[in-house]
């Protein structure tokens, strides 16, 4: 069973998300209390509404608790979206994804039992990181000060096995996959070598990540 997910806010990130999970072959309905908002993502999405998010009968009459995730992309108005948070939260939706705009909107929404995402602070980390290193392809934060990176394998690992640059040993990372062309290595064995081009895959602490893709 594919997941149920609703979108409240039909701004810049409301409407990319919508359309990023309708690629991914998904049923998202979208909501806002802007008709013209709502007329803009119909050819987008399946199901697209007019309603307040604070008015609680109405999301009540979408049938929203029966939706597996709903996301509060409301972002100026921070009343509107605490109070959504909250109602939604009350009705019994299982998970409630909410973005903040600041820190403290950010703790107001994990008291509520949101969970929080910080999109414009986020971004800025993940692009500080890649422009900081050549190498560096892609960053998922898991924790403060846990990640998965994606970088190119700098110069001097060509050739090298991984257990010859002591990935695991000495800097207590875990390769999850090696990308080469086309072909993808999942889960390297220690005598795995790399060539040039390889695209490492790492998960590990941000401390020990940054030796690993800045050595050069
Ligand atoms: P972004 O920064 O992602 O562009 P915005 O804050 O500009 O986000 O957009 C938020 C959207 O949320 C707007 O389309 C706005 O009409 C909608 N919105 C604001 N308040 C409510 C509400 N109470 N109920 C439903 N939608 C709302």
């Amino acid at each position: 069973m594919k997941k149920q997910i609703a979108v409240i806010g039909l701004g810049r990130f409301g409407i990319s998300l919508i359309e990023e999970l309708t690629l991914l072959g998904y049923d998202v309905l979208a909501i806002d209390n802007d008709s013209e908002k709502v007329n803009s993502v119909v050819n987008t999405c399946t199901h697209a509404v007019q309603a307040d998010a604070m008015d609680e009968q109405a999301l009540k009459s979408l049938g929203i608790r029966n939706f597996d995730v709903v996301v509060v992309s409301i972002g100026e108005d921070v009343q509107a979206n605490i109070l959504a948070a909250i109602i939604l939260q009350e009705l019994g939706v299982k998970k409630v994804v909410a973005k903040a705009k600041n820190n403290l909107h950010g703790k107001v929404l994990e008291k509520i039992g949101a969970t929080v995402i910080f999109p414009e602070r986020d971004m800025g980390k993940r692009l500080a990181r890649m422009l900081v290193s050549q190498n560096i392809m892609d960053h998922i934060e898991l924790s403060p000060h846990y990640s998965i990176m994606e970088f190119r394998a700098p110069e001097i690992y060509i050739g090298k096995t991984l257990d010859q640059l002591g990935v695991r040993k000495m800097m207590g990372i875990t390769i999850l996959a090696i990308k080469r062309g086309e072909q993808i290595i999942v889960a390297p064995r220690a005598a795995q070598v790399i060539d040039r081009g390889d695209v490492l895959v790492a998960v590990g602490k941000n401390a020990d990540l940054k030796k690993l893709y800045d050595m050069e």
